[in-house]
């Protein structure tokens, strides 16, 4: 053998042991909470990993958002707290799977899979489908599994990385021991969803382990150690521990700060610009462009913005207040079980837990209250919590429908007495994480390569009936940014009248001037590769974001003689809705695009609330439109709909079944059979959320 050879045969073996190892070794390079991240005890076999840490259930969840893990934790810490049972909760991204079937034969495995896009699994259990695709028939046949999964039933692949799970475990002889729990976001019934999966699968396990229950309260899974001083090196709530050891950065050779960016290792982007949309008194929408050229981050049109918010100081104070907590306090965490990863870095102080790492102010779970029972502070709190934890109408009728968060409704309930007697670590442990938000990129990246544009909606809905604003953690926080940072004067009213306020200069000041901590997360939403195809959008309110980028990309591509002939491309027809004229998104700037592409571009406008006028939604338009939509499909038309996946998104189905329905003549269903077999072959994207 020639040594080229050897040489060509050595690289070919050192490429695939680093593709087989690319977490792990991703992980070492790129780690930057490398001490945090205990999970698992090391190692990625599986089978390895309970026989060492003595574990006898096992918890895989595959998350895309951080849903799928935080109720994989709390089922977890369930297992733990009322059987006695000894859980191993991990991601599926961090392990591999050769091994599953070797599992102690006690070790019941539970999964929890969220379904992203088209029926997919998560990013990080991409592994695993494949893993299931080639597994053999029977070769996972001593394993028995429940299987909980999270999706929204506006998308036609309904939880479909939990189906295809049940489907590849089943065809593998893995043995299904309760009945799947399928959660449905867009019936908002998520949480109820899993309490009533849980509690029948609690009752087989029961049954199948004989486990016996018991009520001892909450049991802490870390330990908390309070510290006098702050150490130089302690985290103030930075994202990521880079921030708080700068030499950690890594840059490239023309000084660019260099990833991979994510959740965990956000880019603190400058906000170049930002300013309202609206021209309205009660509802604001921003528009921000922040720049990301100083990192080597890269995005394309039609991918998502990740955003990482903060919590605002009106909720961290009523936090604070609520728990009797003393915010200068200064903390560490250390897991009691080594598989347990720390939930944030410590140590910390009390305040920046609360304010950069717990999800404080959404919708609440039954199940917490069911937990706080026991800190209670008198009998009558008491007696009132433990009825509303167990009537799940009751529940939605005193939190749900009235959107109560955690210290509104302890405060309800005891009369404004404060809850001092709920420990620190109980809250750390049954808060979930804040999680990042995402915004649809609305500029090209051809046009603005380095400038990443979001249209975002500002959440703030009086609360008639409370008298509380119900408002969103991140839009204010964007509202907060665009306000202060085109103020003229100190004295700003509209800041002043502000619900919610922000520490906007961020731990160690590292936000200051307006930055944010954000990345990129790649889609599948894009443009025909061929420019000829005809294209129809459909993006009503900041649905229309990604549209814009789209139409910015086509600008861009005849102004830059990338489409030589304008007569080549296909029709661009884009349909929008608004309420009224007060909030058209980026009404100056359609006329500009179609002066550029003519004829090529025509958008169809639509609006819902003008007095005195029929309520006309996108939906109807398509209707009205249907002749020219066929025409479009039959020349090869994609489909885009962007925007609101509960109310639009199923409108906008129903519009496109009856305008093939009657258009072709044929029937209903397979009208849908028709839309699905698009779908399966991206000629009609969603984009919604
Ligand atoms: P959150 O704090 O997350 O609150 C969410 C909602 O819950 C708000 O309406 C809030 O008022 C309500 N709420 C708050 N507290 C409670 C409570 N206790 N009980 C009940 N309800 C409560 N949005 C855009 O505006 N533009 C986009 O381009 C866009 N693109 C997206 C793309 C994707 C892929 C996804 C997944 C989402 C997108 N979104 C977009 C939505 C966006 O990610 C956020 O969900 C939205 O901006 C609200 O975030 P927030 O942090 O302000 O609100």
């Amino acid at each position: 053998m020639h040594s080229s050879d050897i040489i060509a045969i050595g690289a070919v073996i050192l490429v695939a042991l680093l593709y087989h190892y690319k977490n792990t070794i991703l992980e070492i390079i790129f780690s930057d909470d490398s001490d945090i991240s205990v999970e698992g005890g090391g190692g990625r076999d599986i089978a390895q990993v309970i026989r060492d840490n003595n574990k006898n259930y096992l918890v895989l969840y595959g998350t895309q958002t951080g849903t799928a893990e935080d109720y994989a934790k709390r089922f977890s810490k369930e297992l733990v707290n009322k059987f006695g049972l000894n859980v191993l909760c991990v991601d599926v991204e961090n392990y591999d799977f050769d091994t599953l079937n070797e599992l102690p034969e006690d070790v019941i495995v539970s999964f929890f899979f969220s379904t992203y896009g088209e029926g997919e699994f998560p990013d990080g259990a991409i592994g695993f489908e494949q893993y299931l695709q080639n597994a053999s028939m029977g070769s996972l046949s001593n394993i028995r599994f429940t299987l909980f999964g999270l999706g929204n039933s506006t998308y036609e692949f309904f939880n479909g990385a939990s189906k295809k799970a049940l489907e590849g475990l089943t065809a593998a002889g893995a043995i299904q021991v309760s009945a799947i729990g399928e959660a449905d976001d867009a019936n908002g019934t998520t949480d109820e969803d899993y309490l009533s999966w849980k509690e029948n699968t609690f009752d087989k396990l029961k049954e199948l382990l004989n486990l016996k229950e018991s009520n001892d309260g909450f049991k802490p899974s870390y330990k908390i150690n309070i510290l006098d001083k702050m150490p130089t090196n302690a985290s103030t709530g930075e994202p990521s521990k880079n921030y708080i050891d700068s030499s950690r950065i890594k840059y490239d050779s023309n000084g660019l700060q260099m990833g991979p960016f994510s959740e965990s290792y956000p880019f603190l982007a400058p906000v170049k610009t930002s300013r309202e949309l609206f021209n309205s008194n009660d509802r604001n929408c921003i528009h921000m462009e922040i720049d990301i050229s100083g990192s080597n981050m890269n995005y394309s049109t039609g991918d998502h913005l990740g955003v990482l918010p903060s919590n605002s100081n009106e909720n961290v104070e009523s936090f604070i207040n609520t728990f009797c907590l003393d915010p200068n306090m200064i903390f560490e965490l250390n897991s009691i079980d080594s598989t347990m990863k720390l939930p944030f870095p410590t140590p910390t102080t009390v305040e920046s837990a609360i304010r950069y790492y717990l999800e404080i102010s959404g919708p609440i779970s039954r199940a917490i209250l069911s937990n706080l029972v026991e800190f209670a502070p008198d009998e009558t709190t008491k007696l009132k919590l433990l009825k509303l934890s167990k009537d799940k109408k009751l529940f939605e009728k005193e939190v749900t429908s009235k959107k109560l968060n955690l210290c509104d409704i302890l405060m309800v309930l005891s009369g404004k007495v404060k809850w001092g007697n709920v420990p620190f670590l109980f809250l750390i442990e049954n808060i979930p994480h804040i999680q990042p938000r995402y915004y649809s990129i609305s500029s090209s990246s051809n046009s603005e390569k380095t400038l990443v544009n979001i249209t975002a909606v500002v959440e703030d809905m009086p609360n008639i009936e409370t008298n509380i604003n119900v408002t969103g953690v991140t839009t204010n926080l964007l509202r907060n940014i665009q306000l202060e940072q085109n103020k003229t004067d100190t004295t700003d009213a509209r800041i002043n009248n502000l619900n919610q306020h922000y520490d906007l200069d961020g731990p160690r000041s590292l936000y200051s001037n307006f930055k944010l901590p954000v990345f990129v997360r790649k889609s599948t939403f894009r443009l025909p590769a061929n420019y000829q195809k005809p294209v129809i959008m459909i993006g009503p309110g900041t649905g229309v974001a990604p549209f814009r980028g789209f139409i910015r990309d086509r600008v861009y591509e005849v102004s830059n003689g990338k489409i030589p002939d304008l007569n080549s491309l296909g029709k661009h027809l884009l349909f929008y809705g608004s309420r009224n004229e007060s909030d058209h998104l980026y009404q100056e700037e359609w006329p500009k695009y179609s002066s550029i592409l003519n004829k090529k571009f025509e958008m169809i406008v639509c609006h819902s609330r003008i007095p005195n006028t029929k309520k006309v939604y996108v939906q109807d338009k398509l209707l009205e439109y249907s002749k020219e939509i066929l025409q479009l499909l039959n020349d090869g038309g994609y489909i885009y709909i962007c925007g609101d996946a509960k109310g639009m998104a199923k409108g906008v189905h129903a519009s496109l079944v009856q305008i093939l329905s009657q258009g072709k003549g044929i029937s209903e269903e397979e009208s849908n059979e028709i839309l699905k077999a698009m779908k399966l072959s991206g000629t009609i994207q969603e984009d919604v959320w």
